[in-house]
C-alpha cells in the first residue's frame, strides 16, 4: 500500500477563502476589519518565519495585524504591561505571542497574561480547561487544523484507537481531548491513547494504532515497522536537518520516516505542506471568531 496523501496546502486555502468570505460580510455589516497583534520577543529565525506565513494569511483574508518586535531582553513585567495594554484596547481583537520565549520568560504565566477572549492561539487555561468540558472556546490551532483535515477527508475516528505520540500543553494534549471528547462530522470519539517521553515500549501503542498523530520534534520517531497496515498518519513535527545538496543548507522533516511509514499507511500528511498550514488557517478562524466575540457568553 501507498499512502494517500492529506492535502494541507489544498484544505487550509479552502478554510482561508471561506475566512475572506466571512470577513467580507462582517465589514459589510458596518464592522471594522479584524485586528491581530503580534509579539515577537527576540530574533529567532523560524519564529520570524512562522510570523511572516501568519501575516500573509492576514493580508489574503482581510484581517489587519501588527508585529511589534521586542528585544530578547525584555522584562516579564515589561512584556506583560505591553500585553495588558493590548488587553484593553477594543481595536485589538486577537493577540498572538509567538513561542518559544526565551528562557527567563515563562511562557505559561506570559499566555495567562492574554485575555482569553483576545487568546487566538487557544492556549489560555481559560480555554483549555473550556475545551476540556465541551464548552465553546478558542480551540488552538494546531489540533483544531488537525481536526479540521480529518473531517475534509471523511476519516472516520468515532470509536476508533487514535495514539498521540507527544504530550505538550500546546499539540498534543489539546489534540488528545479533541480527539477523545469531540463530536465532529467524522472527526472525534475515539478511543485515545497519550504516549510521552516516559512511554516505556512506544511501539507497543503505535502499532495497534488506527490512527498516529505524532508531535515530538524528533525525526525518525516514528518507522515503518511501528505502525500496522492502514493506519492514518498525522505528522505535526517540524524539523529542520542539514542538507547540503539544496541552497539552503537545510531541509525540513516531520517526526516519522516518511518513506517507510507511508507505505503501510492508508492516510499520510507531508512535511511541509500538511499541519503547518492548517494551522496557520485556523489562526485566521479563531482571531475572526474573536473579533465577532461570539465564543463566550
Ligand atoms: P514539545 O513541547 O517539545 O513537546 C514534545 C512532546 O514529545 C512532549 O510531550 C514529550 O514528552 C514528548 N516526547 C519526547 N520524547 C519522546 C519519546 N521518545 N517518545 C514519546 N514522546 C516523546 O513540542 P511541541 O511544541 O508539541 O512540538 C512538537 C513538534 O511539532 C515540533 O517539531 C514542532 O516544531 C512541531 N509543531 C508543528 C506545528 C505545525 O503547525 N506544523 C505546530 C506546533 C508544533 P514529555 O511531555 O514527557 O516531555
Amino acid at each position: 500500500m501507498s499512502a494517500k496523501i492529506l492535502d494541507g496546502r489544498k484544505v487550509a486555502n479552502l478554510v482561508k477563502e471561506q475566512v475572506q468570505e466571512d470577513v467580507e460580510e462582517w465589514i459589510d455589516r458596518g464592522h471594522r476589519p479584524p485586528f491581530l497583534q503580534v509579539i515577537l520577543v527576540g530574533h529567532d529565525p523560524a519564529s520570524a518565519t512562522y510570523i511572516r506565513a501568519k501575516t500573509k494569511a492576514c493580508k489574503k483574508v482581510g484581517i489587519e495585524t501588527d508585529t511589534l518586535q521586542l528585544p530578547d531582553t525584555v522584562s516579564d513585567k515589561e512584556l506583560k504591561k505591553i500585553i495588558k495594554k493590548y488587553n484593553n484596547d477594543d481595536t485589538v481583537d486577537g493577540i498572538l505571542v509567538q513561542l518559544p520565549l526565551p528562557a527567563h520568560l515563562s511562557s505559561h504565566s506570559v499566555i495567562e497574561a492574554i485575555d482569553y477572549r483576545k487568546d487566538v492561539d487557544g492556549f489560555h487555561p481559560m480555554n483549555v480547561g473550556r475545551l476540556a468540558v465541551e464548552e465553546p472556546t478558542m480551540r488552538s490551532c494546531t489540533p483544531a487544523g488537525i481536526m479540521e483535515l480529518l473531517n475534509y477527508y471523511s476519516i472516520p475516528t468515532k470509536g476508533q484507537h487514535a495514539v498521540v505520540v507527544g504530550n505538550s500543553s500546546i499539540v498534543g494534549s489539546p489534540m488528545s481531548i479533541m480527539l477523545s471528547r469531540e463530536n465532529g462530522a467524522n472527526a472525534g470519539k475515539s478511543t485515545t491513547t497519550i504516549c510521552h517521553q516516559f512511554t516505556k515500549d512506544l511501539t507497543a501503542h503505535t502499532i495497534v494504532a488506527d490512527i498516529i498523530v505524532v508531535a515530538v520534534g524528533q525525526p525518525n520517531i516514528i518507522k515503518g515497522e511501528m505502525v500496522k497496515e492502514g493506519v492514518v498518519v498525522i505528522d505535526v513535527g517540524f524539523n529542520r536537518i542539514a542538507d547540503e545538496s539544496g541552497d539552503e543548507g537545510y531541509k525540513l522533516v516531520g517526526d516519522c520516516e516518511f518513506e517507510t511509514v507511508k507505505e503501510k499507511a492508508s492516510w499520510i500528511t507531508p512535511v511541509p505542506g500538511g499541519v503547518g498550514p492548517m494551522t496557520v488557517a485556523m489562526l485566521m478562524k479563531n482571531t475572526l471568531l474573536a473579533a465577532k466575540g461570539s465564543i463566550y457568553p
